[in-house]
């Protein structure tokens, strides 16, 4: 009789206890998650190898039809593992293993109105999300407001670049994810512009670890979200766009059909940044949303407008840069802005077949105005609507082009979201690549569009011809972006300016601060399958041989992508496999020289290639053969760099 009573009241206990308390553990066990109702609040909180990363955090939702941030009940939980392997053409490394262990948490309101949250924990990253059921004949919700948060320890310290006020900046074209970084702050620093902070962010939690915030899985069904503030307490939640952002057009809250659901939210975990730099989540939980209509070329691209600005968009300047590319044995060359007016489509139809004569493909640059902000490169009106847009497709298959990069979108707004998606979808009907400049972070798109090549939302290159503080910033900024904005998707930057002199005659504007070497290690350090380079004509025969060589061997689609050593805003040292071939890339953003002892098991034993600085800062290409361990020294100048490949 009393073993049954204490059986009873057990059961009542771990009931009482565990109702909607549980834990999510990664495969390897090293990462866990615990999920808690407190008070009709749910709350998650991450460890990883048993320090904490996340404490307690809000989960939840209001709607304008429900309220999933209070008296929430536990209804059930299901759980399931997941082994999938897939294929990843033009991110980070060719083929993905995910494996992780899913719970889905059912909860209901008073009411009885449906949540779900969905945990998905691999090895060294969280992934969530919700779903909504439908409730009577209730089937549309706008969200109001999501709880959603990740309250961090006190002692922890971010690496985070602020959103910008909408509107602002060149031409009201803000805003564009072009706003610096600040490294190491602590938690609940205020944000330059007061209202918050673009995925991905950084954050460094003491000696317990480093995690990388960022969401993925958005299209046309919802809004780009941001970090809000943070408060001194740790604590940065999901906040949406705002109101005046693409000139107060559109709604700033997401609506979603019942049943639906909300993006991705993601948090990647390390005790150091290898997994932040080798992650895949961002593609691990989203899915193709259509078949490429072709087998997409990407690669290698010139680009006059970089160096040589609005006065290269002539006929004859682009006839120079199609023989640039076919001499680098590139597959594109881009004209930039304007060449409706300056060129002309009858004479871009003929470039676009002088090129193919000598087998390199065009892309043209688009705005994508619209009626969001005052820049006035044309062509306009062409990418804003179906009917304009699947015409100027039309001619653009019809000439043979290859790609278009379409600028200024200027907001995360789920209209806008829906724009890039439509943009995207209709280009693949046309066979065409895309690129976006003055845009938004992509998330998840190199999986969901095949021809997705690429975004800037990146303080690019042509900041470097725009201003010299750019270019005093340069190796600083190059060692930010593997470890943040290159590490959740593609980053089109535009790099290697091998001028000496940022402007047409290499001899005024502004100047470049870091090496030649420097450059080179920039297409390693820097990922996007289709790649803008800034090489000019001149550049061929301004160095030895070697540097113009590496560029022409250089590819932009890989295998694998690993982490070898750095520290945001210090150094970056990151190796790329494409094929058999390693390439390892090094910069040094400090002001004295670096001497790093680094393993490289790639090269054990083997005799590979160095591209190093000399101590007068010009390039050198060495033989030397690596010791059986891996271990190479490496010495590296200032604003310098080094590679090694074989
Ligand atoms: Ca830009």
């Amino acid at each position: 009789m009393k073993k049954v009573w204490i059986t009873l009241l057990t059961a009542i206990l771990f009931q009482f206890v565990s109702a909607g308390d549980y834990a999510v553990l990664s495969p390897d066990g090293n990462l866990k998650v615990n999920v808690s109702l407190q008070g009709g609040i749910l709350h998650y909180n991450v460890y990883y190898k048993g320090k904490v990363i996340l404490e307690d955090s809000p989960l939840g939702m209001v709607t304008n039809v429900s309220d999933f941030s209070r008296d929430l009940q536990f209804v059930e939980k299901t759980e399931r593992a997941i082994r999938e392997t897939y294929s990843l053409k033009t991110v980070k490394q060719s083929h993905v293993e995910y494996v992780a262990n899913e719970v889905v948490g059912t909860y209901q309101t008073p009411k009885g109105e449906v949540m779900r949250v969905v945990f998905r924990v691999s090895d060294n990253d969280l992934a969530f999300k919700y779903s909504l059921e439908q409730n009577g004949e209730t089937a549309r919700c706008v969200i109001e407001k999501e709880l959603t948060g990740f309250k961090f320890p006190t002692f922890t310290t971010t690496f985070l670049t602020p959103q910008a006020t909408p509107m602002i900046g060149w031409m009201r074209t803000k805003p564009s994810y072009e706003e610096g970084y600040v490294p190491d702050e602590p938690v609940g620093t205020p944000s330059r512009y007061g209202i918050g902070y673009t995925f991905p962010g950084l954050f460094r939690v003491g000696d317990n670890g480093w995690a990388l915030v960022s969401e993925t899985g958005v299209g046309s069904l919802y809004c780009g979200s941001k970090l809000s503030e943070g408060t001194a307490e740790g604590l940065y939640t999901i906040a949406f766009p705002e109101e005046g952002e693409n000139n107060g057009i559109g709604s700033a809250q997401p609506g979603i059909s019942l049943p639906g659901e909300t993006p991705w939210r993601t948090l990647t975990v390390g005790d150091n940044l290898k997994p932040i730099v080798e992650t895949t989540v961002a593609f691990d939980v989203v899915e193709p949303l259509y078949e490429p209509s072709i087998d997409y070329r990407f690669g290698r691209s010139t680009w006059s407008w970089l160096l040589w600005q609005d006065g290269s968009i002539n006929y004859e300047d682009q006839k120079t840069y199609i023989d640039l590319s076919a001499e680098l044995g590139y597959e594109l060359v881009l004209i930039d802005n304007w060449w409706i007016s300056r060129i002309g489509r009858e004479k871009v139809e003929e470039l676009a077949r002088y090129a193919a004569s000598k087998n390199v493909g065009i892309s043209l640059w688009y705005n994508s105005n619209g009626y969001w902000s005052d820049a006035p490169q044309h062509p306009k009106n062409r990418m804003n609507t179906s009917v304009a847009r699947k015409k100027e497709m039309a001619w653009l298959k019809s000439i043979g082009a290859k790609g278009i990069k379409v600028d200024f979108f200027g907001g995360d707004k789920q209209e806008t979201m829906k724009l890039y998606e439509d943009i995207l979808a209709d280009a693949n009907d046309h066979g065409l690549a895309v690129i976006f400049h003055g845009c938004t972070l992509p998330r998840g798109w190199e999986r969901m569009y095949p021809n997705f090549a690429g975004s800037e939302a990146v303080l690019a290159s042509e900041n470097l011809i725009f201003n010299q503080r750019a270019n005093d910033t340069e190796a600083y900024n190059a060692t930010l972006h593997p470890f943040i904005r290159n590490s959740v998707g593609s980053m089109d930057f535009g790099p290697v300016l091998l001028n000496k002199r940022h402007n047409r005659g290499n001899d005024g504007g502004t100047t470049r601060k870091t090496t030649e070497i420097f450059q080179l290690a920039t297409v390693v350090l820097f990922q996007s399958p289709i790649q803008n380079f800034g090489i000019t004509p001149n550049n061929l025969t301004d160095y030895p041989s070697f540097v113009i060589d590496f560029m022409k061997e250089i590819p932009t689609l890989w295998n694998e992508t690993r982490y070898i050593d750095g520290y945001p805003g210090k150094y970056a040292v990151i190796a790329r496999r494409s094929g058999e071939r390693w390439y390892v890339a090094a910069i040094n953003a400090e002001k004295e020289v670096k001497e790093l002892s680094v393993t490289l098991p790639m090269f054990a034993g083997k005799e590979v290639a160095l591209y190093s600085d000399r101590n007068d800062r010009s390039p050198q290409l060495n033989r030397v053969v690596v010791s059986g361990d891996g271990k190479v020294t490496l010495k590296i100048q200032p604003e310098g760099g080094t590679i090694l490949t074989h």
